[in-house]
């Protein structure tokens, strides 16, 4: 977020009439000027927040309210921000533990995704988008592969729209096959276009779907070790010219980056440095495997690392370096990633990277809770690259209500605590995306849920079947 964009720069003017009022919670605002106010209020007006306060002061300045939410023993927050998640794999979900990666991509999710349908793809985002919305996300950057023509990749962001969520399509860019493909056993199927068609089809999508978008399409090279290195750059250019970010897996595996130096010479983030591209637009998932030189260059730059401890764990590639990510100036997100081994919940992505980093470090006084979520609020904002993650005036209305009367919260000595060791996405009651109200007590306003949830049964078989994935589905796997 530029500074120009910053919440409380350009704020509707305060006092009148709000279109939706929040009242009587204890409201997180993530802003440093007041992090919590007891007994707080928000004022909507429009996509935006007008007003945040004390319950009598917004009752004072906003005197009339087309709509009111009672939020008394409820926490207020900005909405959750998933930087990084692959929304189709949820057809998969539950099946290819204990596969090692290569067998995993081999006989689980490369045939999965080649065999998925368009209409499979928006049964599966429709599924998990709504999954998100549900626990308390209010905006996600899904990297899509599976396909990734015109028509599909606007039919997903479309599905990512229709529950109410805001974000990015990112857009799996693979162009011509290079050494990196043969080296890390790419399939062809993936290598579907040429770089320019990859460029023809993003101008396509873009056109249908322009910058400022509520959902985006964004250019993601796949992974640096196995794109062309002028197609990346091409995808970073497009970027820059058309006001939008660029994604890329990079670093995840220690093999990748000893691939990449034995074909380019160098390692992956010292050449997108050294290629002037990296900057606040360059958004690089996983990004683990960093020396010295490659951390300072991410800070130096804002770069943007995009931090999946879910997922990190489960495949076993390695511990990001986030402190000294934060520590050099670094945006770092948080995403859930791969929704066949992770839940589609923010907050056991906190609660996960909460317990990685003090075990890694030995260090229990690090990350502390309120850094989690900076993380996931104020920097998965920058990561989009919206006006979003905080509770303040002009700020975009993205906003979530935690019932804070469950057992699991009481007694709530410090509900920011809370939020990262025992919250739960079943906790959400209400989520406000844009200033509307797409979550209430629980359910989803704009889809149906059982219809959504039959939909993608039926593709989930289908694709199973097809894609040959039935000794996964045995119900006990002895090994
Ligand atoms: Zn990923």
């Amino acid at each position: 977020m530029s500074d120009s964009q910053a919440p409380g720069a350009a704020g509707p003017p305060p006092g009148g009439r709000a279109d939706l009022i929040i009242e009587g919670a204890y409201v997180v605002t993530l802003d440093p000027r007041r992090p919590v106010i007891d007994n707080g209020s928000v004022a909507v007006v429009g996509t935006k927040i007008a007003a945040a306060g004390p319950a009598g002061e917004i009752r004072a300045s906003f005197p009339e309210a087309a709509e009111r939410i009672d939020a008394s023993g409820c926490l207020v927050m900005p909405g959750l921000i998933d930087t990084h998640t692959h929304l189709f794999q949820v057809l998969g979900r539950g099946l290819g533990d204990g596969l090692e990666l290569m067998a995993w991509l081999a006989d689980f999710m490369l045939p999965m995704a080649v065999h998925m349908t368009t209409d499979d793809v928006v049964a599966a985002v429709r599924l998990s988008s709504l999954m998100s919305v549900l626990a308390g996300t209010t905006a996600v950057v899904d990297n899509h592969y599976a396909p990734t023509d015109t028509a599909t990749t606007l039919a997903v962001a479309e599905s990512v729209e229709s529950v109410g969520l805001r974000g990015a399509i990112a857009r799996g860019v693979f162009g011509s096959r290079v050494e990196g493909s043969d080296r890390m056993g790419v399939p062809d199927e993936l290598h579907a276009f040429t770089a320019a068609e990859e460029l023809q089809i993003l101008d396509e999508c873009l056109e249908q779907r322009p910058p400022g978008s509520r959902v985006e399409v964004w250019p993601m090279p796949e992974n640096v070790v196995y794109v062309d290195l002028d197609l990346i750059a091409a995808c970073a250019d497009l970027a820059e010219r058309r006001d939008l970010r660029w994604q890329a897996h990079c670093s995840e595996a220690q093999e990748e980056v000893v691939i990449f130096g034995e074909v380019h010479g160098e390692r992956p983030v010292e050449w997108l440095s050294r290629a002037g591209l990296l900057g606040p637009r360059a958004t690089l998932a996983h990004a683990i495997w960093l020396d010295d030189d490659e951390v300072a260059a991410m800070g130096a730059s804002r770069a943007c690392a995009l931090h999946q401890p879910v997922c990190n764990q489960v495949i076993s590639s390695g511990v990001m370096r986030l402190r000294e990510l934060v520590d050099a100036g670094a945006t770092v997100g948080l995403g859930t990633d791969g929704l066949a081994v992770s839940g589609q919940s923010m907050f056991e992505a906190m609660k996960s990277a909460y317990g990685l980093h003090r075990l890694a470090r030995m260090d229990p006084t690090w990350p502390p809770v309120e850094q989690l979520l900076e993380l996931v609020c104020r920097h998965g904002a920058r990561v989009l690259g919206r006006p979003a993650g905080v509770v303040s005036e002009g700020a975009l209305a993205d906003l979530v209500v935690i019932d804070l009367q469950s057992p699991r919260f009481q007694p709530a000595h410090r509900p920011v605590a809370m939020l990262a060791l025992v919250g739960h996405g079943s906790d959400v009651r209400d989520v406000v995306v844009d200033g509307a109200v797409v979550v209430r007590r629980g359910r989803p306003t704009l889809v149906d849920q059982d219809e959504v949830m039959a939909k993608a049964r039926e593709a989930a078989e289908r694709v199973a079947g097809a894609a040959g994935l039935e000794p996964l589905r045995a119900a006990w796997i002895d090994r």
